[in-house]
């Protein structure tokens, strides 16, 4: 990786996981693309980004559309460079118990999750095998491992882990590695929606979660961005093909 191709691209990254990764990432030397479903939603993080001396651009994308995908990652391209990481973090929850899920509760999260990711994954392969090097993470989740009222979320979660360990078996020849990283809570407008649809205020969820959780807290979004910043970097060259949980300890 040159100085001229330190380019990455994070989905989802107008707030939450991906902004905190997206700042993270743009504080280690990468420009970044802040990909969201509307680029003005993403204005913030760059903002963000271009105050602290970094170089990023906001763009507009649908990850489970395939001309926005590919219309993404040409601009990406043509504004900052040939993508060498991409973190695959773009989420959506449509929780209900199974015999309460809808059709659309169903697709919706497979669409969002996992054809997103594979095609974002898609697109910007060709040009880490052209550069001979590539960082690919993708957000699992600790519901990979079966989550009451998480039918759909948790079997994208899980397809995810699957997808992230083909990539590195096909991709590993060129220099890419791919990972997933799995969060346990973390503190999000994400957890915060599901508070409120179990009828608890976020302080009090919040504390009852970390009574179950071993360093005795909820993540943060930086606790993910951190060990993002460690898989996208040079030195991790070696690890591929991972599923790292970071939960704040082990999980059953
Ligand atoms: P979040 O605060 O809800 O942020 C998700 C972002 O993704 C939002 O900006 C959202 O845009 C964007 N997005 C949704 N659908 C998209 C699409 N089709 N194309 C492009 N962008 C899209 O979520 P988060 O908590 O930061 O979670 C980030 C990732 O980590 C997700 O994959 C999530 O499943 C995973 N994760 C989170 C936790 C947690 O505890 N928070 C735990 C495990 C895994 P809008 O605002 O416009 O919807």
């Amino acid at each position: 990786m040159t100085e001229q191709n330190r380019v990455a691209i994070v989905t989802g990254a107008a707030r939450g996981i991906g902004a905190a990764t997206a700042i993270r990432l743009a504080a280690d030397g990468f420009a970044v693309a802040v990909i969201d479903l509307e680029e003005a939603a993403g204005k913030d993080t760059v903002e963000k980004i271009t105050a602290a001396g970094g170089r990023a651009i906001a763009v507009g994308a649908d990850v489970s559309n395939g001309e926005q995908v590919a219309a993404a990652v040409e601009r990406v391209v043509a504004e900052l460079g040939a993508p060498v990481v991409l973190v695959n973090n773009a989420g959506v929850l449509r929780d209900n118990l199974l015999f309460k899920m809808s059709e659309s509760d169903w697709d919706t999260v497979m669409n969002v999750h996992l054809k997103g990711a594979f095609l974002m994954s898609k697109a910007c392969q060709k040009h880490m095998v052209d550069a001979g090097y590539g960082r690919i993470v993708n957000l699992s989740s600790s519901s990979a491992l079966g989550n009451r009222g998480q039918a759909n979320y948790s079997a994208a979660k899980a397809g995810l882990q699957g997808f992230t360990k083909t990539l590195s078996k096909e991709l590993g020849k060129f220099g890419i590695t791919a990972n997933a990283v799995a969060p346990g809570f973390i503190a999000t407008d994400m957890t915060a929606a599901t508070a409120e649809r179990v009828g608890m205020g976020f302080e009090e969820f919040k504390a009852a979660a970390a009574t179950m959780i071993p360093v005795n807290r909820v993540g943060v979004p930086d606790d993910i961005a951190h060990t993002v910043s460690f898989l996208v970097s040079e030195g991790a060259g070696f690890v591929s093909g991972q599923v790292i949980y970071v939960a704040g300890g082990p999980l059953d």
